[in-house]
């Protein structure tokens, strides 16, 4: 096994678990995140790198946790039931929620009800208005890391007024960061919606089919209409080009490995470049998932994280698409999957 695959094994068993237990008596760089969208919004988090590749875990209390972190001299160490698992760990910090990106979430309301959903209701965001964001925007472009904006929401009051909202905000962003990439996932409904988020200058785009077996779909989305989102995405490609387009597929919840690998194909086939991602169970969604699925969500091993990620590398490679072509969002950022041609 080389090292590159050793240590993408490590990172997807850390994905597997999900959690890290940090003692009080370790004194952390930067303030801990609670994210307010990804699937570790709502609870506290940690951003790691280690060997090129990034890591958020949810932070634990529970000292039983499978994964500790360590001080050691200036790095830290990830123990793992009491053996060394990692070295050279480095805490990073994620002031606007993705490593060197101001990633920001809109809206935290939504008037739909997708089960494995997190957005809860920080106060703060309803007092943000368009200019607000924008000078969040502008004052994070002042750090010497900064190199991409992207924005996302939840629907709220309605998906219009949220797409005017995202396109006066990308308007105003642009006028004083020419140079500065966006990428935008809000949910789309219509042609026109992705049109003018591209008028008003966005670089990139996500349209989350989210949930790849249609039965699946129909349970954990049930106000969404799968095959239109397919639609979306065909139009997005048009509009935006090749490898500008990219979707979350969420896998870990009762579906088959043949379902991923064949909705990989389905997108990538038509120029989409897929957001793979095991689902996050915690415990805002648990119950609700639980309940859509009428049983007990499974687990998810780093064995078939990786596997799942190695197919999409290869199916990547046959449509001439890869994770790269993108500067915005989850593919640079890298904290919550396994990424095709980053970390394998
Ligand atoms: S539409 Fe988006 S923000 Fe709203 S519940 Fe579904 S996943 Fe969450
Ligand atoms: S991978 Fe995506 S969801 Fe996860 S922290 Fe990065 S930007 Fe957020």
């Amino acid at each position: 096994m080389t090292d590159q695959k050793d240590s993408a094994r490590k990172k997807a068993e850390l994905i597997s678990n999900g959690k890290i237990y940090i003692p009080n008596d370790i004194k952390l760089p930067y303030p801990l995140e609670r994210s307010t969208a990804g699937p570790g919004s709502g609870s506290l988090s940690i951003t790691l790198t280690f060997e090129n590749k990034n890591i958020k875990l949810e932070v634990s209390k529970n000292q039983n946790e499978l994964f500790t972190l360590q001080k050691k001299h200036d790095t830290y160490r990830i123990i793992k039931r009491g053996e060394n698992f990692l070295e050279d760990v480095k805490i990073i910090p994620t002031a606007f929620h993705a490593p060197r990106q101001a990633f920001i979430n809109l809206e935290n309301r939504c008037i739909y009800n997708c089960a494995f959903c997190n957005l809860s209701e920080h106060r703060f965001l309803q007092n943000y208005d368009k200019d607000k964001f924008v000078d969040l925007i502008i004052k994070a472009s002042n750090r010497s890391d900064f190199c991409a904006v992207a924005l996302t929401s939840g629907v709220y009051p309605n998906s219009s007024e949220i797409i005017n909202k995202i396109c006066d905000i990308i308007q105003n962003v642009k006028e004083k960061l020419p140079d500065i990439p966006i990428g935008v996932e809000p949910c789309i409904f219509k042609r026109e919606e992705i049109v003018s988020l591209k008028k008003a200058g966005a670089d990139e785009i996500k349209i989350n089919l989210q949930i790849p077996d249609k039965d699946l779909f129909e349970k954990i989305c049930p106000e969404f209409d799968y095959d239109n989102i397919l639609h979306m995405l065909e139009a997005a490609v048009e509009i935006f080009g090749k490898g500008k387009v990219t979707s979350n597929i969420i896998f870990g919840l009762g579906e088959s490995d043949e379902t991923v690998i064949k909705t990989i194909e389905t997108l990538s086939s038509r120029g989409i470049v897929p957001t793979l991602r095991k689902i996050r169970v915690n415990k805002d969604n648990k119950k609700k998932l639980e309940k859509a699925l009428s049983g007990k969500i499974p687990d998810t091993s780093s064995e078939r994280i990786l596997h799942l990620a190695v197919k999409q590398k290869k199916i990547l490679k046959k449509y001439n698409l890869t994770t790269k072509t993108f500067k915005t969002m989850c593919h640079p950022c890298g904290c919550c999957d396994i990424v095709s041609f980053w970390d394998i």
